[in-house]
């Protein structure tokens, strides 16, 4: 098995006819489809011999993002079990019983015991563990203002608005105008709650990844001339709570996840979604 780096690499091993019988519009969609797991390098039917006996049909690939943030999270354990976790739970208006503090994420508990160990009835994402650690060690407390702001606007959100735009509200924007009715049922599913139309917006739903860290998703749909759009708002005080890189790794992780869902249930424009029954 060889390590491969990046989608051309996997394109330079293609014939490049562009002949579509993998199911993808172009070798360059497919390298891109391979590199991200989402399809196998032997599914091109014309990759010589020599190629898929050196590269195995499977490829090994850097760390991912993800990758990372598992190693990070491993980090952020050893740190929970130097302090003192029922100080960090009444500093964070969280409970604790047992060795274990307990908040709601996504409206389920989730749970943390002093070794830094999670627990929950929902699935532990590392995107998810990275900032719910985060917050535990170095979250003040402070309440929530009510006021919402733009990532921009957030005290340290400046540098990072630009990849935040595109990797958070670009992709959301996208699975919200493909499967609109789909986005609102996911929203609902991880105890969205309808917020009074925010700035005029079509769809504003509030979500609670993690206590006292709100966010605000606001969809306007295309109307006669206008495109549609797109806004992920946060209350004014919770860089106060979370540090911005936690900040952005829970929404990127967010959006991954609807993304996956979209892929994997959404039918088409305005369907139901199926995964409800
Ligand atoms: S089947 Fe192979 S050659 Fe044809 S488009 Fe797909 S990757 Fe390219």
């Amino acid at each position: 098995m060889k390590r491969i780096n990046n989608p051309m690499e996997i394109y330079k091993l293609l014939n490049r006819s562009n002949c579509r019988e993998c199911n993808e519009k172009t070798c360059l969609a497919f390298a891109v489809a391979v590199f991200k797991d989402k399809k196998q390098l032997g599914e091109c039917p014309h990759l010589a011999p020599n190629i898929l006996e050196e590269y195995g049909g499977d490829i090994e690939k850097p760390n991912t993002i993800d990758e990372d943030t598992a190693q990070a999270v491993e980090n952020l354990k050893k740190r929970i079990s130097e302090i003192d976790l029922s100080a960090a739970a009444s500093r964070l208006n969280a409970t604790f019983f047992g060795d274990k503090l307990t908040f709601r994420v996504f409206g389920k508990n989730f749970n943390v015991d002093s070794k830094g160990n999670l627990s929950s009835a929902i699935h532990i994402n590392a995107w998810l563990a990275y900032p719910l650690l985060n917050h535990i060690l170095e979250g003040k407390g402070v309440p929530m203002s009510g006021n919402w702001v733009p990532f921009r606007e957030l005290p340290n959100g400046r540098p990072r608005a630009g990849i935040f735009q595109q990797r958070c509200e670009k992709p959301l924007k996208q699975v919200a105008d493909t499967y609109t009715n789909l986005f609102k049922d996911m929203l609902e599913i991880f105890d969205g709650k309808k917020v009074e139309q925010y700035s005029g917006s079509d769809i504003s739903i509030g979500l609670s990844p993690l206590p006292l860290i709100p966010i605000l998703i606001c969809y306007w749909k295309p109307e006669e001339e206008l495109e549609s759009d797109l806004h992920i708002f946060f209350d004014e005080t919770c860089e106060d709570n979370l540090d911005i890189d936690s900040l952005y790794t829970l929404v990127a992780g967010i959006v991954k996840m609807f993304e996956k869902i979209a892929l994997r249930h959404g039918i088409s424009k305005d369907s139901k979604a199926s995964f409800l029954g």
